[in-house]
């Protein structure tokens, strides 16, 4: 068999057999030698008989990789060395110390029992076989670090699950246990509202009693929606209805605060094709009505607000989609932030400096109107996004905000997976 330069250099049988003939003294020495740099055996006796095995082991290893230039005995020594070792606690530079003090006990016989040509001989053939093991040391530890970095992430993504999961069951169990008290004082306030009728004085005190307990149960229906995003148990009603006609009923309702703030809003006519199509109604109010209020928000006094649509066709498979954008001039949002405005209590900026009315001008909110809104265009198979060029609290460059929803004009009969690129964990749907 032709062999290579580097096997030709290892394979030397006639230093093999020199050093098994030595093996006794040189793994003795070399237990010794580790012994005066700390890393000698344990002081447990069966412990110290399965290290004094894998000592000898390794030291064998060399021996047959020296005899037969076949590295293979030593790639699985050196592995079962740094598995052992490691389990004890070493880290991979101190076994690579250990390996050291072989090479040099080895190197110290020979020169002081060979003649010195031979000497440098089994040193010339020993070297290579160390070098390998080296590489292999090297090789394991780069391994051992990928996989304890694999497993820190893999802990980390756990315990953040974990997290999330005890914040949604906090957030649920919270919310209905308000419920019930903010219920009793609903009640307490409209008898007191009915019983001070004639008294004007009291106008006041109970029409703010009554707008308290009325902010208090928005955010409690909006953590109720959040727990049930986050946890896949939103169900949607889905019946014929006019998107148009929501938008317009949702705009209706904010008119008062529109007129407050000066605000033009101008809806252009949605096409024809979707005057009627299926969509859980209440639901869709609800997103309308969280993006157009927050249009009305960030954006200043005398500002203005477009809702526009078209229809896009994918031809392959013959699918429609509906596509609403709701265009301000407000303060727009910056590129690091149009990501994170989506996620659980995200608000950009300090919040010590929002106001705190729903409508005024960055009025404060619980950031959680625009995850309920992804949550529920998700259910519905789309996808909503939003664009600004930037935040600007001098020139107001505007945010548009984007829904896309599949058109459908009969009932589904199943989910459409995929809909919009939305995995099996996104789809919501339940008839
Ligand atoms: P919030 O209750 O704070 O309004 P949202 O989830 O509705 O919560 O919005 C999250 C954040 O996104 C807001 O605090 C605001 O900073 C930003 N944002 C939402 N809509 C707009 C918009 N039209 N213009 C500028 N910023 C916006």
């Amino acid at each position: 068999m032709k062999k290579t330069s580097l096997r030709a250099s290892i394979e030397n049988p006639g230093i093999a057999q020199w050093l098994r003939e030595h093996e006794e003294t040189i793994v003795a020495s070399w237990l010794r030698a580790l012994e005066q740099v700390d890393l000698g055996l344990a002081e447990e006796p069966t412990t110290q008989e399965a290290e004094y095995g894998q000592l000898k082991g390794f030291f064998c290893a060399i021996v047959a990789t020296v005899e037969t230039a076949n590295s293979s005995d030593l790639d699985s020594s050196v592995q079962d060395l740094v598995r052992a070792r490691m389990e004890q606690g070493d880290t991979v530079e101190t076994i690579a110390q250990m390996v050291d003090e072989l090479k040099r006990g080895i190197w110290r016989m020979a020169l002081d029992l060979l003649p010195s040509g031979q000497a440098l001989e089994t040193v010339a053939a020993l070297e290579p076989v160390f070098v390998l093991s080296a590489a292999q040391l090297v090789w394991l530890a780069e391994r051992s670090a990928g996989h304890q970095l694999q497993e820190e992430l893999e802990r980390t993504r756990r315990i953040l699950a974990k997290m999330d999961r005890t914040r949604s069951d906090f957030i649920s169990i919270a919310t209905h246990e308000l419920k019930t008290p903010l219920a009793l004082i609903q009640g307490y306030a409209a008898i007191l509202s009915q019983e001070l009728a004639e008294q004007k004085q009291y106008d006041n005190l109970v029409q703010g009693l009554a707008n308290g307990v009325r902010r208090l149960n928005a955010l409690i229906e909006d953590m109720i929606d959040v727990g049930q995003i986050d946890s896949n148990m939103l169900s949607l009603s889905l019946e014929p209805a006019s998107l148009y006609e929501i938008a317009r009923m949702v705009i209706r309702d904010l008119e008062q605060e529109l007129k407050d703030r000066s605000l033009n809003i101008q809806v252009y006519s949605f096409p024809q094709e979707v005057e009627v199509i299926y969509l859980d109604a209440k639901r869709m109010y609800q997103v309308l009505s969280n993006l157009i209020g927050n249009a009305i928000k960030y954006t200043p006094d005398n500002g203005s607000i477009t809702l526009d649509s078209r229809v896009l066709r994918d031809p392959e498979p013959d699918r429609r989609f509906l596509e609403i954008s709701i265009a301000d001039t407000g303060i727009g949002i910056a590129p690091d932030d149009l990501p994170l405005i989506f996620k659980k209590f995200y608000r950009v900026g300090e919040i010590d400096l929002h106001s705190t009315s729903k409508t005024h001008f960055k009025g404060g909110g619980p950031g959680l109107g625009l995850v309920i809104a992804k949550g529920l265009v998700e259910a519905h198979g789309g996808r909503i996004w939003a664009e600004s060029p930037g935040y600007d609290e001098r020139n107001f460059p505007g945010s548009t905000f984007h829904i896309m929803l599949p058109i459908y004009t009969e009932l589904p009969e199943s989910p459409l997976k995929h809909l919009l690129g939305l995995d099996d964990e996104h789809q919501r749907w339940r008839f």
